[in-house]
C-alpha cells in the first residue's frame, strides 16, 4: 500500500470514529432528556367525551410551580364546598385572599372541566410528595346536579387513564395519600364509581 493510500485510509477511519461517537452521545443525550408528558388537547378531549373542557391556567406562582413531571396517579377530590362550581373553584385560587399553594389540575361540575394547571405539571392537592409530584389532582364539585358531576369525572378520568396510559389500580384518593375524609361523597361508593370508570374506558 502506498503511503498517501495509507493517509486516506487513517482519514477516513477518523471519519467514521467521529459519526459513530456523535451518534452515542446522541443517543445517550436522548435517553436522559425523557419525553415530558403531553399536555391535553381541547379539542381532543371534548370530542371524545362531549363534555366542555376550559383550558384556564393560572400564572406561575407557589401553586404552580411550573415542574414538569411524570404522571403516574389520578387523585380524586370533593371540593368540601357545597355551593362552588368549577368556574368558582378556578377563580378561588386567583383570589388575593386565598394565599395558600394549594392547587389541582382540574375541577369538574355538572356542565363543564377547567383545567387550572396543565397536568404535565406539579400541583399541591394531595398532601403528599408522591401524590403531588405524579397525581393529576380531580376536583369533582358538590354543587348543582352532584350525580351529573360524579358521572362527568367518570367519563374524564377514563380519558385521562388512555391519554397517558395510567391503570385502573393508580385511580386513587386523596384520603389514601394522607388519610384525610376525601373525596367525602364519594368513599362510601368508591368501588362502584371505579367499576363505572372501567367500563367507560373499555369504549375508548
Ligand atoms: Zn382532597
Amino acid at each position: 500500500m502506498k503511503l498517501h493510500q495509507v493517509k486516506s485510509h487513517k482519514r477516513q477511519y477518523c471519519k467514521d470514529a467521529i459519526v459513530i461517537v456523535s451518534l452515542i452521545l446522541l443517543i445517550v443525550m436522548a435517553m436522559l432528556v425523557r419525553p415530558k408528558a403531553k399536555p391535553i388537547v381541547q379539542r381532543d378531549i371534548e370530542q371524545a367525551i362531549g363534555i366542555p373542557y376550559m383550558i384556564d391556567t393560572i400564572p406561575e406562582s407557589k401553586k404552580r410551580p411550573g415542574q414538569h413531571r411524570k404522571i403516574k396517579y389520578i387523585v380524586v377530590h370533593n371540593t368540601a364546598n357545597p355551593i362552588s362550581t368549577a368556574r368558582g373553584e378556578r377563580d378561588y385560587l386567583m383570589n388575593i385572599t386565598n394565599t395558600s399553594s394549594t392547587s389541582w389540575h382540574l375541577a369538574v361540575d355538572e356542565r363543564e372541566i377547567v383545567e387550572a394547571v396543565p397536568l404535565n405539571e406539579v400541583a399541591h392537592h394531595a398532601g403528599s410528595a408522591e401524590g403531588n409530584e405524579h397525581g393529576i389532582g380531580i376536583e369533582i364539585c358538590e354543587s348543582g346536579n352532584y350525580e351529573q358531576s360524579e358521572e362527568n369525572a367518570v367519563k374524564l378520568i377514563a380519558y385521562l387513564m388512555k391519554y397517558y396510559k395510567i391503570p385502573l389500580s393508580r385511580v386513587t384518593t386523596h384520603q389514601n395519600f394522607t388519610g384525610k375524609d376525601c373525596p367525602r361523597l364519594l368513599l362510601d361508593h368508591w368501588d362502584e364509581f371505579l367499576e363505572k370508570i372501567e367500563v367507560e374506558f373499555s369504549g375508548f
